[in-house]
């Protein structure tokens, strides 16, 4: 018992020292009115309130109801969200696909469906966070491999003594922005029999013809032994995962994948919006360049190296003068990301831009200024 007399006062303790190491994190509403300029979010193709993406959603509203009504299984496929599946296949290149409520969840259920007990994971060190908790839960051994190191997946698959091997890796990862050697890691594990899961988050909308993904840019759509996985909540403007490959994956994540099993159905409204940005994209393919484009001369005013994402990393070190930075950018109409230690190492506390393939020339101005002025006051 505490201090207060409940068993909850190691809680103040515990925010007491994230307060004073600069790692409080707080919640802050959106709300109606004067929007700040968005360079946080994750709407790369600027579609979570484009007429069609809404319409689309609408009519899936007024068509399946509100919610999805019971699981997968049970009562939660729509005819919708069937066409999803297979629009989203066809787009990247893969045989089939399997809509989850998340992209958490979609790693989750591929990860524990695809290994398990007498399963080698070799998981790179950077990865996104639902794929380390996919490892936790999948009760397979698992190796982390130093972030892009394929020399050390090629030790870990060569020298393990189980049958059966999966490799994690996002191919944009998601705190950086940079590329992973998705091509290097395919060979080794086509050399060594293993299986190869990237996670294409930041890549779908972004890399690749028409936003088609950095596994299709680099020539391996339709692999039978590399799944990708994506979420629907960048790119795509709404909600949801998905899990894209060889039509025996996802006869058996039907089966066996427990956050596809035990969970309810992705939102009618959500698989609506998310086919919708999809056919935006489709027609406007210029957009996955435009992102680029944009993240290039975010780069510049920061006096950082030109990305190969949307995501732009400005790293200041200290997560005080993270987040000192970014609240004078708050404060002059700019919201931009500040990550700090557990989502980055510690030392490398930074503003996370992320660009956006609306942003104006006007927009551009301002955040030129703005950016210029803070950065000059926090130097790395
Ligand atoms: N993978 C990566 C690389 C991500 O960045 C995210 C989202 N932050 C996810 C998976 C999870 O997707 P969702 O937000 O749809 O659950």
């Amino acid at each position: 018992m505490g201090s207060d007399g409940t068993a909850l006062s190691w809680l103040d303790d515990v925010a007491a020292e994230r307060r004073d190491a600069g790692l409080r994190r707080e919640l802050r509403p959106r709300s109606a009115g004067l929007e700040p300029v968005d360079l946080a979010s994750n709407d790369y193709l600027g579609l979570v309130r484009h007429r069609e993406v809404l319409a689309g959603a609408a009519a899936a509203l007024g068509r399946w109801g509100a919610g999805a009504t019971g699981s997968r299984l049970v009562t939660g496929t729509t005819t919708e969200h069937e066409l999803l599946e297979l629009e989203l296949a066809e787009f990247v290149g893969a045989e089939s696909g399997l809509v989850f409520s998340s992209g958490y969840t979609a790693n989750l259920g591929a990860v524990t469906a695809l290994s398990g007990k007498g399963t080698l994971v070799v998981s790179d060190a950077g990865s996104h966070a639902s794929l380390v908790d996919a490892c936790r839960l999948s009760r397979a051994r698992v190796q982390v491999s130093p972030r892009g190191d394929v020399d050390a997946v090629r030790d870990a698959l060569a020298t393990r003594t189980e049958e059966r091997a999966l490799v994690l890796t996002d191919s944009v990862y998601s705190a950086d922005g940079d590329l992973a050697p998705v091509r290097e890691l395919h060979r080794i594990c086509r050399e060594h029999g293993a299986v190869l899961l990237v996670d294409e988050a930041h890549a779908i909308g972004v890399r690749g013809d028409g936003g088609r993904g950095l596994v299709h840019e680099v020539g391996l759509a339709g692999e039978p032994d590399l799944v990708i996985t994506a979420t629907l909540s960048k790119s795509l403007a709404s909600q949801g995962g998905v899990v894209l490959g060889d039509g025996r994956i996802r006869a058996h994540l039907i089966d066996a994948a427990r956050p596809f099993i035990f969970d309810t159905g992705l939102a009618p409204a959500a698989v609506g919006a998310a086919r919708a940005a999809l056919a935006v994209l489709q027609r406007e393919p210029g957009r996955a360049a435009a992102v680029l484009s944009r993240a290039a001369d975010l780069a510049r005013i920061a006096g950082v190296p030109e990305p190969e994402s949307a995501v732009v990393s400005v790293v200041l070190g200290d997560p005080k003068r993270a987040l000192d930075a970014a609240r004078a950018c708050r404060e002059r109409g700019l919201h931009v990301g500040c990550f700090r230690p557990p989502s980055v190492p510690a030392g490398t506390s930074r503003l996370r831009l992320t660009a956006r393939a609306n942003l104006t020339d006007r927009e551009m101005a301002l955040i030129d200024q703005v950016l210029t002025d803070v950065l000059a006051g926090a130097p790395a």
